[in-house]
């Protein structure tokens, strides 16, 4: 019942040059159905690495990356790039919100890149920004808002086509230090609400330990199930 599941990846940066710099060995990781993992890793130990390969935005040199039980490995650029749009939702450190469009277009228009009507984004925009208790700031542009309201229509815009697997790196760490921790609560309720699997990347220990279980990403590159 894995959402991701990550099998003996292996990544090494330069190996035609001299100057080879092996992340990742033998990894071994899964995220199971409703399931809220953190990611905790010194600086340098391979985190964007690793939730580059479980976004399909970068290849293991080995291993196989399955997404609800679906592996991945070998497909197409095109294959990856349907398979990113339909089961994963991106959370950065930094809202990446267009600034030109409101709070509620900014959570309709990757629906409506995927199809769906609307009618159907505009409701679906409305229930996010509910649930993470936005209602009154629907029609503000991202300037509008301050840092902690940028980042949760940021987990909103991440959640607009129903992904299975959120990713997320360090998604409070542009707020301070008592924002974060409630816009941190407020990304694992909604998480937890809509029943998705979440690998949430945190230098934070005590918000890691809110979450069901911690990944730690050790020095020497190894990471433990
Ligand atoms: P983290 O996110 O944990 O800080 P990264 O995954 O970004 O770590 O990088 C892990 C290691 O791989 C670092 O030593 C980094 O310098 C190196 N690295 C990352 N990307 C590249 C690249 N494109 N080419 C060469 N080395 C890289
Ligand atoms: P929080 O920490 O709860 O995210 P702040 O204390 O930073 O919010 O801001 C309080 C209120 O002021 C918020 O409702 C926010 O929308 C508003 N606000 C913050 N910055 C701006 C701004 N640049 N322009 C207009 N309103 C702002």
């Amino acid at each position: 019942n894995d959402v991701l599941r990550l099998e003996n990846i292996s990544k090494t940066y330069g190996k035609d040059g001299t100057a080879a710099v092996p992340v990742l060995k033998d990894l071994n990781l899964r995220v199971g159905a409703g399931e809220v993992v953190a990611l905790v890793a010194p600086s340098g130990a391979g985190k964007s690495t690793l939730l580059h390969i479980a976004g399909l935005l970068d290849t293991p040199d080995s291993g196989r990356v399955l997404l609800k039980g679906r592996d991945l490995t070998g497909l197409s650029d095109k294959l990856r790039t349907a398979a990113r749009r339909e089961e994963l939702g991106f959370v950065y450190q930094f809202h990446h919100l267009l600034p030109e469009f409101t709070a509620e277009e900014n959570i309709v228009l990757p629906q409506l890149a995927n199809g769906v009507s609307e009618k159907i984004s505009k409701e679906r925009a409305r229930d996010l920004l509910g649930r993470v208790g936005l209602t009154h700031r629907a029609d503000h542009r991202p300037a509008q808002l301050s840092g902690g309201e940028q980042q949760r229509v940021a987990f909103c815009r991440a959640l607009a086509n129903g992904p299975a697997l959120l990713l997320a790196d360090e998604p409070t760490g542009n707020l301070d230090p008592g924002t974060s921790d409630r816009v941190f609560d407020v990304l694992v309720s909604l998480v937890r609400e809509t029943g998705l699997a979440a690998l949430i990347a945190t230098h934070n220990l005590q918000l890691a330990e809110r979450m069901d279980r911690i990944i730690r990403l050790g020095e020497g590159a190894r990471a433990e199930m």
